[in-house]
Protein backbone atom coordinates (compact mmCIF):
# COMPACT_ATOMS: atom_id res chain seq x y z
CA UNK A 1 0.00 0.00 0.00
CA UNK A 2 1.14 3.38 -0.65
CA UNK A 3 3.01 4.59 2.54
CA UNK A 4 1.06 7.57 3.41
CA UNK A 5 -2.14 5.38 3.19
CA UNK A 6 -0.14 3.16 5.61
CA UNK A 7 -0.16 5.25 8.01
CA UNK A 8 -3.67 5.84 7.85
CA UNK A 9 -4.47 1.83 9.01
CA UNK A 10 -5.10 0.48 12.65
CA UNK A 11 -2.67 -2.07 12.84
CA UNK A 12 -4.62 -4.49 14.52
CA UNK A 13 -3.65 -5.01 18.13
CA UNK A 14 -2.72 -1.17 18.54
CA UNK A 15 -3.72 1.24 20.65
CA UNK A 16 -5.83 4.28 19.05
CA UNK A 17 -5.06 7.64 20.08
CA UNK A 18 -6.94 10.47 18.00
CA UNK A 19 -5.76 12.98 19.55
CA UNK A 20 -2.28 12.55 18.25
CA UNK A 21 -4.04 12.06 14.26
CA UNK A 22 -4.23 15.19 12.59
CA UNK A 23 -7.58 15.73 10.68
CA UNK A 24 -5.94 18.66 8.50
CA UNK A 25 -3.11 15.96 7.32
CA UNK A 26 -3.31 16.14 3.44
CA UNK A 27 -0.94 13.65 2.22
CA UNK A 28 1.02 14.04 -0.65
CA UNK A 29 -0.84 17.10 -2.34
CA UNK A 30 -1.51 20.78 -1.58
CA UNK A 31 -4.62 21.46 -3.11
CA UNK A 32 -7.89 20.09 -4.77
CA UNK A 33 -6.70 20.37 -7.63
CA UNK A 34 -3.31 19.28 -7.41
CA UNK A 35 -5.17 15.88 -6.38
CA UNK A 36 -7.87 15.86 -8.90
CA UNK A 37 -5.81 14.14 -11.70
CA UNK A 38 -4.85 11.28 -9.14
CA UNK A 39 -8.28 10.90 -7.87
CA UNK A 40 -9.85 11.07 -11.06
CA UNK A 41 -7.80 7.99 -12.36
CA UNK A 42 -8.79 6.41 -9.99
CA UNK A 43 -12.09 6.62 -10.17
CA UNK A 44 -11.69 5.05 -13.59
CA UNK A 45 -9.72 2.09 -12.11
CA UNK A 46 -12.82 1.56 -9.42
CA UNK A 47 -14.53 1.22 -12.54
CA UNK A 48 -12.71 -1.18 -14.08
CA UNK A 49 -12.11 -3.28 -11.02
CA UNK A 50 -15.80 -3.10 -9.73
CA UNK A 51 -16.35 -4.29 -13.48
CA UNK A 52 -14.24 -7.14 -12.91
CA UNK A 53 -15.50 -8.33 -9.48
CA UNK A 54 -19.20 -8.57 -10.99
CA UNK A 55 -17.64 -10.63 -13.86
CA UNK A 56 -15.72 -12.81 -12.01
CA UNK A 57 -18.59 -13.34 -8.94
CA UNK A 58 -16.37 -14.36 -7.04
CA UNK A 59 -15.27 -11.49 -4.72
CA UNK A 60 -17.42 -8.91 -3.01
CA UNK A 61 -16.29 -5.88 -0.98
CA UNK A 62 -17.70 -4.45 1.89
CA UNK A 63 -17.45 -0.35 2.62
CA UNK A 64 -18.11 0.53 6.36
CA UNK A 65 -18.28 4.57 6.33
CA UNK A 66 -18.83 6.12 9.87
CA UNK A 67 -17.72 9.60 11.48
CA UNK A 68 -18.69 12.10 13.52
CA UNK A 69 -21.94 14.04 12.34
CA UNK A 70 -20.83 16.23 9.36
CA UNK A 71 -17.93 14.09 8.87
CA UNK A 72 -18.35 13.30 5.39
CA UNK A 73 -20.19 10.22 5.08
CA UNK A 74 -22.72 11.12 2.34
CA UNK A 75 -19.52 13.17 0.38
CA UNK A 76 -17.87 10.00 -0.15
CA UNK A 77 -20.90 8.16 -0.94
CA UNK A 78 -21.80 10.88 -3.23
CA UNK A 79 -18.17 11.85 -4.87
CA UNK A 80 -16.21 8.29 -4.73
CA UNK A 81 -18.59 5.54 -4.84
CA UNK A 82 -20.12 7.21 -7.65
CA UNK A 83 -17.17 6.14 -9.67
CA UNK A 84 -18.36 2.62 -9.70
CA UNK A 85 -21.42 0.88 -12.39
CA UNK A 86 -23.99 1.40 -10.22
CA UNK A 87 -25.71 -1.82 -11.49
CA UNK A 88 -23.07 -3.56 -9.07
CA UNK A 89 -23.28 -1.24 -6.26
CA UNK A 90 -25.86 -0.93 -3.18
CA UNK A 91 -25.96 1.63 -0.62
CA UNK A 92 -27.35 1.28 2.55
CA UNK A 93 -28.15 3.52 5.52
CA UNK A 94 -28.76 2.48 9.12
CA UNK A 95 -30.78 4.87 10.60
CA UNK A 96 -32.66 4.81 14.17
CA UNK A 97 -33.54 0.89 14.91
CA UNK A 98 -37.49 0.70 14.20
CA UNK A 99 -39.61 -1.19 16.91
CA UNK A 100 -39.18 -4.36 14.43
CA UNK A 101 -35.34 -3.76 14.71
CA UNK A 102 -35.20 -3.00 18.22
CA UNK A 103 -37.13 -6.61 18.72
CA UNK A 104 -34.00 -8.08 17.70
CA UNK A 105 -30.17 -8.86 17.96
CA UNK A 106 -28.47 -5.87 16.68
CA UNK A 107 -26.98 -7.62 13.97
CA UNK A 108 -30.31 -8.62 12.59
CA UNK A 109 -31.05 -5.39 10.61
CA UNK A 110 -27.57 -5.69 8.81
CA UNK A 111 -26.44 -8.84 7.96
CA UNK A 112 -29.68 -9.47 4.80
CA UNK A 113 -27.68 -6.22 3.53
CA UNK A 114 -24.02 -8.19 3.09
CA UNK A 115 -22.96 -8.26 -0.16
CA UNK A 116 -23.65 -10.99 -2.78
CA UNK A 117 -20.83 -12.15 -4.75
CA UNK A 118 -19.20 -9.84 -7.24
CA UNK A 119 -21.42 -7.11 -5.60
CA UNK A 120 -19.98 -3.73 -3.66
CA UNK A 121 -21.90 -2.80 -0.51
CA UNK A 122 -21.44 0.76 1.14
CA UNK A 123 -23.06 0.93 4.62
CA UNK A 124 -23.61 4.32 5.42
CA UNK A 125 -23.66 4.15 9.22
CA UNK A 126 -23.94 0.19 9.86
CA UNK A 127 -23.58 -2.25 13.04
CA UNK A 128 -20.83 0.29 14.68
CA UNK A 129 -23.65 2.35 15.74
CA UNK A 130 -24.54 -0.25 18.40
CA UNK A 131 -21.11 0.65 20.16
CA UNK A 132 -21.37 3.94 19.58
CA UNK A 133 -24.86 6.08 19.84
CA UNK A 134 -26.00 3.26 21.67
CA UNK A 135 -22.89 3.50 24.24
CA UNK A 136 -22.74 7.28 24.51
CA UNK A 137 -26.44 7.58 25.28
CA UNK A 138 -26.56 4.75 27.09
CA UNK A 139 -28.97 2.88 25.10
CA UNK A 140 -28.44 -1.00 26.23
CA UNK A 141 -26.07 -1.69 29.48
CA UNK A 142 -22.34 -1.90 29.39
CA UNK A 143 -21.94 -5.02 29.51
CA UNK A 144 -24.70 -5.36 26.48
CA UNK A 145 -22.50 -3.28 24.43
CA UNK A 146 -18.98 -4.47 25.93
CA UNK A 147 -19.94 -7.76 24.32
CA UNK A 148 -20.80 -6.55 20.66
CA UNK A 149 -16.91 -6.05 19.78
CA UNK A 150 -16.40 -9.91 20.02
CA UNK A 151 -19.84 -10.09 18.12
CA UNK A 152 -19.11 -8.00 15.48
CA UNK A 153 -15.31 -9.39 15.05
CA UNK A 154 -16.97 -13.06 14.88
CA UNK A 155 -19.54 -11.43 11.99
CA UNK A 156 -17.13 -9.64 10.02
CA UNK A 157 -15.06 -12.91 10.05
CA UNK A 158 -17.70 -15.24 9.02
CA UNK A 159 -18.24 -12.59 5.85
CA UNK A 160 -14.45 -12.74 5.08
CA UNK A 161 -13.83 -16.24 5.46
CA UNK A 162 -17.52 -17.81 4.05
CA UNK A 163 -18.05 -15.53 1.49
CA UNK A 164 -15.20 -14.05 -0.24
CA UNK A 165 -15.74 -10.65 0.84
CA UNK A 166 -12.88 -8.15 1.38
CA UNK A 167 -14.05 -5.50 4.44
CA UNK A 168 -12.68 -1.53 4.17
CA UNK A 169 -13.34 0.68 7.48
CA UNK A 170 -13.36 3.97 7.22
CA UNK A 171 -13.69 6.23 10.35
CA UNK A 172 -13.56 9.94 8.93
CA UNK A 173 -11.98 12.35 11.29
CA UNK A 174 -12.90 16.04 11.40
CA UNK A 175 -12.23 18.08 13.80
CA UNK A 176 -14.87 19.82 16.52
CA UNK A 177 -13.95 23.30 14.74
CA UNK A 178 -14.52 21.54 10.95
CA UNK A 179 -17.85 20.80 12.46
CA UNK A 180 -18.94 23.67 13.22
CA UNK A 181 -17.64 24.94 10.11
CA UNK A 182 -19.94 22.84 8.51
CA UNK A 183 -22.60 23.09 10.23
CA UNK A 184 -22.73 27.00 9.64
CA UNK A 185 -22.45 26.12 5.98
CA UNK A 186 -25.58 24.18 6.38
CA UNK A 187 -27.05 26.93 7.63
CA UNK A 188 -26.13 29.31 5.40
CA UNK A 189 -26.81 27.44 2.11
CA UNK A 190 -30.64 26.82 1.58
CA UNK A 191 -29.90 23.62 -0.28
CA UNK A 192 -28.43 21.96 2.80
CA UNK A 193 -30.53 22.69 5.28
CA UNK A 194 -32.32 20.22 5.34
CA UNK A 195 -29.10 18.23 6.43
CA UNK A 196 -30.11 20.08 10.03
CA UNK A 197 -31.42 18.15 12.65
CA UNK A 198 -32.35 19.22 16.26
CA UNK A 199 -29.41 16.64 17.18
CA UNK A 200 -26.76 18.26 16.02
CA UNK A 201 -25.76 20.65 18.62
CA UNK A 202 -26.94 18.30 21.52
CA UNK A 203 -24.06 15.89 19.66
CA UNK A 204 -21.38 18.03 19.52
CA UNK A 205 -21.90 18.16 23.73
CA UNK A 206 -20.73 14.31 23.74
CA UNK A 207 -17.82 15.18 21.23
CA UNK A 208 -15.69 13.27 23.86
CA UNK A 209 -18.02 10.41 24.31
CA UNK A 210 -18.04 9.58 20.46
CA UNK A 211 -14.44 10.00 20.60
CA UNK A 212 -13.62 7.98 23.30
CA UNK A 213 -15.89 5.31 21.67
CA UNK A 214 -14.89 5.50 18.11
CA UNK A 215 -11.09 5.15 19.97
CA UNK A 216 -12.50 1.39 21.14
CA UNK A 217 -14.38 0.32 18.56
CA UNK A 218 -11.75 1.00 16.14
CA UNK A 219 -8.93 -0.48 18.71
CA UNK A 220 -11.39 -3.93 19.18
CA UNK A 221 -12.17 -4.54 15.78
CA UNK A 222 -9.45 -3.31 13.43
CA UNK A 223 -8.67 -6.66 11.59
CA UNK A 224 -6.90 -8.13 9.32
CA UNK A 225 -9.43 -9.12 7.54
CA UNK A 226 -11.47 -6.60 8.08
CA UNK A 227 -8.78 -3.34 9.04
CA UNK A 228 -9.90 0.54 10.04
CA UNK A 229 -8.59 2.91 8.66
CA UNK A 230 -8.65 7.12 10.38
CA UNK A 231 -9.37 9.00 7.65
CA UNK A 232 -8.35 12.80 8.32
CA UNK A 233 -11.47 14.52 6.87
CA UNK A 234 -11.00 17.99 7.28
CA UNK A 235 -10.21 18.08 3.88
CA UNK A 236 -12.96 16.91 1.82
CA UNK A 237 -10.75 16.25 -1.66
CA UNK A 238 -7.63 14.58 0.49
CA UNK A 239 -10.62 12.21 2.16
CA UNK A 240 -11.91 11.51 -1.03
CA UNK A 241 -8.33 10.64 -3.03
CA UNK A 242 -7.74 8.40 0.02
CA UNK A 243 -10.65 6.44 -0.08
CA UNK A 244 -10.28 6.17 -3.58
CA UNK A 245 -6.46 5.13 -3.19
CA UNK A 246 -7.16 2.67 -1.11
CA UNK A 247 -10.28 0.93 -2.78
CA UNK A 248 -8.54 0.58 -6.05
CA UNK A 249 -5.13 -0.64 -4.17
CA UNK A 250 -7.16 -3.21 -2.36
CA UNK A 251 -9.13 -4.74 -5.35
CA UNK A 252 -6.15 -4.51 -6.90
CA UNK A 253 -4.65 -6.92 -4.54
CA UNK A 254 -7.27 -9.50 -5.03
CA UNK A 255 -5.70 -10.50 -8.66
CA UNK A 256 -9.03 -11.15 -10.23
CA UNK A 257 -8.88 -11.82 -13.79
CA UNK A 258 -12.03 -11.84 -16.45
CA UNK A 259 -13.78 -14.94 -16.35
CA UNK A 260 -13.31 -17.74 -19.44
CA UNK A 261 -16.34 -17.39 -21.72
CA UNK A 262 -19.17 -20.69 -20.89
CA UNK A 263 -19.70 -21.04 -24.57
CA UNK A 264 -17.41 -22.52 -27.06
CA UNK A 265 -16.23 -19.41 -28.45
CA UNK A 266 -15.32 -20.94 -31.77
CA UNK A 267 -18.19 -22.92 -32.48
CA UNK A 268 -20.16 -19.77 -32.08
CA UNK A 269 -17.72 -17.66 -34.17
CA UNK A 270 -18.93 -20.27 -36.77
CA UNK A 271 -22.59 -19.26 -36.36
CA UNK A 272 -21.84 -15.05 -36.62
CA UNK A 273 -20.26 -16.08 -39.78
CA UNK A 274 -22.80 -18.16 -40.65
CA UNK A 275 -25.17 -15.21 -39.64
CA UNK A 276 -23.21 -12.25 -41.30
CA UNK A 277 -22.92 -14.72 -44.75
CA UNK A 278 -26.67 -14.99 -44.62
CA UNK A 279 -27.41 -11.66 -43.65
CA UNK A 280 -25.09 -10.50 -47.13
CA UNK A 281 -27.43 -12.69 -49.24
CA UNK A 282 -30.31 -11.03 -47.76
CA UNK A 283 -28.99 -7.93 -48.98
CA UNK A 284 -27.98 -8.54 -52.64
P1 LIG B 1 -28.31 10.40 9.61
O1 LIG B 1 -27.23 9.42 9.24
O2 LIG B 1 -27.80 11.80 9.80
O3 LIG B 1 -29.47 10.32 8.69
O4 LIG B 1 -28.84 10.01 11.05
C1 LIG B 1 -29.19 8.70 11.40
C2 LIG B 1 -29.34 8.65 12.90
O5 LIG B 1 -29.65 7.34 13.29
C3 LIG B 1 -28.07 9.06 13.62
O6 LIG B 1 -28.37 9.95 14.64
C4 LIG B 1 -27.60 7.73 14.20
O7 LIG B 1 -26.85 7.89 15.38
C5 LIG B 1 -28.88 7.01 14.41
N1 LIG B 1 -28.68 5.56 14.48
C6 LIG B 1 -28.19 4.75 13.54
N2 LIG B 1 -28.09 3.49 13.99
C7 LIG B 1 -28.54 3.50 15.27
C8 LIG B 1 -28.67 2.52 16.28
N3 LIG B 1 -28.34 1.24 16.07
N4 LIG B 1 -29.18 2.89 17.47
C9 LIG B 1 -29.53 4.19 17.70
N5 LIG B 1 -29.41 5.16 16.79
C10 LIG B 1 -28.92 4.83 15.60
MG1 LIG C 1 -26.99 13.49 10.84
Amino acid sequence: MTSYLKKLIVEPGSKVKLNEVDPSYHGDHDSHDAAMPEFQANLAKMDDLQYLMYAERKHSLLVVLQGLDAGGKDGVVRHVITGMNPAGVRVVGFKQPTAEEIAHDFLWRVHPHAPRKGEVVVFNRSHYEDVLVVRVHDLVSKPVWSERYELINDFEKLLAEQNGTTILKFFLYISKEEQLERFKQRLDDPARQWKISDSDYSERNYWDDYIAAFEDALEKTSKKHAPWFIIPANHKWFRNLAISQIIVETLNGLKMKTPAPTVDITAIRKQYHAAAEAMRDNNK
